[in-house]
């Protein structure tokens, strides 16, 4: 008597071996021998395998098909043969016996009671196991053997990790997550499922001969209720005598060709031979074991090429709680209302503004908003700028504050270049905000209206002109990217409503612009004349009579002067930087 601890009594009649470890004492003598299974009389190999734990149990494992997954691999491992207990209506079948038609609760009670009755049961306890769910529904899962299409994708690993080393990551740690799936795939790809939604098998079988039909590429088949393209049988020569598949295949069977699909495959070989492989794969990092594996295996196969020459792989967008969002769980959020509220381009521009390539991001009304009014102030910016003409004159006087606002915004093009570069949105997107918000818009704007508004033609509004439209321009061109819709509006409206943004150039830094500015002294002036006028109660377009500024900001006296209504302006010594809006 070999006593054996199972979760699953009513699979007895499934067992296809008992496996105890190699190094049990208790067991040793019998590695090698058969033992017979009880109520149902078979016989079955003892297997010594490290599956079984010496401590666990009675160290003595029986092996059905199926209790769990360890069964399943099990099966494959020690090339047995799958016994088919409990079939797909969640019955027992005849392999059962007198528990034939039971569900699998009812066949459980009821082997137990006959084996109690029998006196073969030695001991009954409660324990706490997993067991398999459906991630939908929270049903049990049972594992039933079924013949199923695969394609093969073991022969392929080696080759596999060759074409992942041809393929430039962002970030490049992400890769470490498709380098350990290749490493961890230990079995070939099951492609037909047995649901409805999805893409239909393309196959029939003649009912005659058993031969399999496969239809001729280039249509779309839907066997199951069309018949094949042919009317007999090319085997035995049946006349109409075939059977549709009603199978569909795994989703990611169809989604790994996408990169086939953009570059036009058998649709636009010019177009295909100049865009193969596809520039890039953008995705989420919890589809780098499915949709990305899948894509590379089978273009792989197909063409023994990587399937793209970039993968950029974003992290999860979590609720506001900063928890994954599901169906099944129902804490998803809607996107549909929120972009009617505020757009998809301030969308766009805030899951740029919130994690660096890569990690996760968590969704937040407000700073969305935030955004939303970003987007706002440019279009704001963009309907001031609107009222002056672009100019065409090639000879410029530029005005130190033109100088200072061209070169700022060459730093800019510098550092949002780098961002690109690394397909790292946060970088250019963080740039382009502080740039037009904080900097354009809240200073220089304020420093040439006196210029910009002059009634006097005068090679200072020019120069005050052709800025404002240089620099509206590249922050359009910058921003394209990450706000494809509005950068594009407003460039038609004021620059060419023929051309699409997206076709220009990427902005290139203003050349003979000189480089050192006191961005920050300028800045700190500002606020501290606009915060002593309001300590003071007066309107930001009251005079003042005198200040007195930091020596730095003497080239940009006339604009300063004008700005802020400055009566007299004087400047402190080279080492004195202190402010001093009222003497
Ligand atoms: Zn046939």
């Amino acid at each position: 008597m070999l006593p054996i601890a199972t979760t699953r009594p009513e699979l007895l009649s499934a067992c296809a071996a008992v496996l105890v470890n190699p190094d049990d004492e208790r067991y040793k003598q019998l590695h090698g021998k058969t033992a017979i299974t009880p109520l149902y009389n078979k016989s079955v190999p003892i297997i010594p395998h490290y599956e079984a734990r010496i401590e666990f149990g009675t160290g003595v494992v029986m092996v059905c098909s199926y209790g769990d997954y360890t069964d399943v691999r099990l099966f494959r491992e020690l090339e047995l043969e799958p016994i088919n207990a409990i079939g797909p209506d969640g019955k027992m079948t005849d392999i059962a016996g007198p528990y034939k038609g039971l569900d699998v609760a009812e066949a459980q009670n009821a082997i137990l009671k006959d084996l109690k009755e029998k006196n073969l049961v030695l001991k009954q306890e409660t324990t706490i196991h997993r067991t398999p769910t459906c991630w939908r529904s929270q049903n049990p899962i049972e594992f039933i053997a079924m013949p199923e299409y695969y394609l093969k994708q073991l022969p392929y690993i080696d080759d596999l990790r060759n074409v992942v080393d041809q393929i430039k990551f962002f970030p490049q740690k992400n890769k470490q997550i498709l380098v350990d799936w290749i490493n961890s795939v230990s079995r070939d790809w099951p492609i037909s499922r047995r649901r409805y939604y999805g893409t239909e098998v393309p196959l029939w079988y003649c009912k005659k001969c058993h031969e399999t039909i496969v239809p001729p590429p280039g249509s779309y088949y839907q066997p199951w209720k069309t018949p094949p393209p042919i009317d007999k049988c090319p085997k035995c020569g049946a006349i109409n005598q075939f059977e549709g598949e009603t199978r569909t295949l795994d989703t990611w069977m169809d989604s790994s060709i996408s990169s086939l699909i953009t570059t036009f495959y058998t649709k636009d070989d010019e177009f295909f031979r100049q865009n193969f492989p596809a520039s890039i794969r953008p995705q989420g990092k919890d589809i780098v074991r499915t949709w990305l594996y899948y894509s590379l295996l089978r273009i792989y196969q197909l063409f023994e090429a990587p399937a793209f020459k970039f993968v950029w792989i974003s992290g999860h967008g979590l609720n506001e709680k900063g928890e994954a969002m599901s169906k099944s769980r129902g804490n998803t959020i809607d996107p549909n209302p929120i972009i009617d509220k505020y757009g998809a381009d301030a969308f766009r521009l805030w899951g740029a503004l919130e994690a660096s390539l890569g990690s996760d991001f968590r969704f937040n009304e407000d700073r969305l908003a935030g955004t939303y009014r970003f987007l706002t102030k440019l279009w704001n910016i963009s309907r001031f700028i609107s009222s002056f003409p672009q100019p065409t004159d090639q000879q410029l006087t530029l005005q130190p504050a033109d100088q200072w606002i061209l070169s700022e915004l060459n730093q800019l093009i510098t550092r949002a270049k780098v961002g690109y570069e690394k397909l790292d949105f946060i970088i250019p997107a963080r740039e382009l905000r502080i740039f037009t918000w904080d900097v354009f818009a809240s200073h220089y704007l304020e420093l040439v209206k006196g210029r910009a508004y002059n009634k006097q033609d005068d090679p200072s509004r020019t120069a005050a002109w052709h800025t404002l439209h240089t620099v509206l321009q590249a922050i359009l061109k910058l921003l394209a990217p990450i706000c494809p819709y509005i950068a594009d509006k407003i460039h038609r409206e004021l620059y060419d409503p023929k051309k699409s943004i997206h076709i220009s150039l990427f902005p290139e830094p203003v050349k003979e612009i000189p480089g050192e500015h006191p961005t920050d002294l300028l800045i700190n002036f500002n606020t501290d004349i606009w915060k002593h006028k309001k300590e003071e109660k007066m309107s930001l377009r009251a005079a003042l009579p005198s200040v007195t500024a930091p020596y730095a900001l003497k080239p940009y006296a006339e604009d300063l002067k004008q700005m802020h209504n400055i009566e007299q302006l004087s400047f402190h010594s080279k080492d004195n930087t202190e402010i001093s809006p009222h003497k």
